[in-house]
């Protein structure tokens, strides 16, 4: 199939040509025809498969007749994290880019004035996160009475996230008259009764089964053998040495390492940095501009490993991810999907490490059940398990993100041994950031 089989406008297929797609995607193929005749849709697709442009191309198309009204936006586009609405801001201007569409992008941690003003000169697309659009709502600074499409991207993750009360309310500020798309990774009954109050007849478009991950991953567990539970910072110290290793072996592009706490998260980077690999982080508790800046320098390939949470991490559009590494075993197996589905993305293959310990069989047992299949054992790194405490591969391929080297005082030699030593700390949670390995 082509996508000028679709119905889209010649605009829009000159700007489909220009981003190099050569054919639409199974969900775009089967939701844009749908979603130009007017129908609302439940998508059930894992991200990377194009869903993203599967609703904005057709909304494009459709916003094309009309004009925009002051603070009162004709369509609402509801994402559960800042990234993940910049992301969709950014599809429609390199796909409206022949179209005279505005937007406004409504997200946290920006200024309150200068989205007002943008509002105020009347937009066509809203893309906004919950909380702010509520907030925003509240002040009278926008009506949604005019919305004539809502979409809900991520529904599942805006459950995760606890976000569907909001989600609630932000609906019930729209009209009943409405075209309605819901698209969301994985179907619990929390979502199918979502769906069931805010859309009509819906067309379901299902990409792959619910929660199975991407077949193009080559999906591996490493085994850290620990066995003292009460000491989670010498397994979190094993656990950084065989990352270490992993990055030094792989042959990776762009990696994005998985932590289950944010704390966890800003160790393992501080870790990486340490040891002179190129890294950043990125978790729900940094200040906006960081998170941007973060971005910025992932995407613009200064900096190619990034260690991360689920929350910021969701729904991120990076393109050629090599590897995702799981630091931390996931909590809920949909997100081990999320979590792999940033690599082998667009057909491209890729690699996904989870490390784990005796604790954590009860959790694999679970992803394994909802991906359809085992995890089987790195050959490669479980064998250097064996032969513990190896340190084959230590050396960083990449040169130091951070090169400034401080002058030799006797408190920084002291570090420098102390760095050498790789001993687990055991200092609980007040670790002195010179002391992590
Ligand atoms: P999404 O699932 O929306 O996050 O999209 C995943 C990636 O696929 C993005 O980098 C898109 O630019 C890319 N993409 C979307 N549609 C196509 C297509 N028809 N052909 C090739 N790549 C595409």
């Amino acid at each position: 199939m082509n996508f000028s089989d679709l119905g889209l406008s010649d605009e829009l297929l000159r700007a489909v040509a220009d981003s190099g797609y050569l054919e639409p995607t199974p969900i775009q193929a089967d939701a844009i025809p749908l979603i130009l005749m007017g129908r609302d849709i439940l998508g059930c697709a894992q991200t990377g498969t194009g869903k993203t442009a599967s609703f904005t191309l057709p909304m494009i198309d459709i916003l094309s007749s009309g004009r925009a009204r002051a603070r009162m936006p004709r369509t609402l586009i509801i994402a559960p994290t800042r990234e993940l609405a910049t992301q969709v801001g950014d599809c429609f201007d390199t796909y409206g880019k022949y179209s005279k569409l505005t937007k406004a992008l409504i997200i946290g941690g920006e200024s309150f004035d200068e989205q007002y003003k943008t509002l105020d000169k009347g937009v066509d697309v809203l893309i906004a996160t919950p909380g702010r659009i509520l907030d925003v709502l509240a002040r009278g600074k926008v009506l949604l009475n005019d919305v004539k499409i809502l979409v809900i991207d991520e529904a599942d993750r805006m459950l995760d996230m606890g976000f569907i009360p909001d989600v609630e309310k932000i609906v019930s500020y729209l009209g009943k008259i409405r075209q309605t798309l819901m698209f969301s990774a994985t179907m619990p009954e929390e979502i199918r009764a979502l769906a069931d109050n805010f859309l009509l007849n819906p067309k379901e478009i299902s990409i792959n089964p619910p929660s199975t991950a991407g077949k193009n991953i080559d999906h591996r567990l490493i085994k850290i053998n620990h066995k003292d539970k009460k000491d989670s910072e010498s397994l979190n110290w094993k656990k950084r040495k065989k990352l270490r290793q992993i990055l030094s072996k792989e042959d990776i592009s762009n990696v994005l390492i998985f932590c289950n706490r944010k704390r966890v998260v800003e160790i393992v980077n501080k870790s990486l940095l340490k040891h002179g690999f190129n890294s950043s982080c990125l978790h729900g508790d940094m200040p906006q501009n960081q998170r941007t800046e973060t971005m910025r320098t992932f995407k613009s390939e200064n900096i190619n490993i990034l260690v991360c949470s689920d929350v910021a991490a969701r729904g991120l559009d990076i393109d050629d991810i090599s590897h995702v590494i799981n630091f931390d075993v996931p909590l809920h197996p949909e997100d081990y999907v999320h979590r792999i589905g940033r690599t082998g993305r667009a057909g491209k293959s890729g690699k996904a490490f989870t490390l784990y310990w005796g604790e954590d069989d009860q959790l694999l047992s679970k992803i394994s059940s909802t991906i359809g299949k085992q995890i089987p054992l790195s050959e490669l790194y479980n064998k250097d398990e064996t032969n513990k405490d190896s340190d084959v591969g230590l050396e960083p391929r990449k040169k130091p993100a951070q090169p400034k080297k401080k002058k030799t005082t006797k408190s920084n030699k002291n570090q420098n041994r102390i760095v050498k030593e790789e001993t687990p700390t055991g200092l609980g949670d007040h670790i002195p950031a010179f002391l992590i390995k």
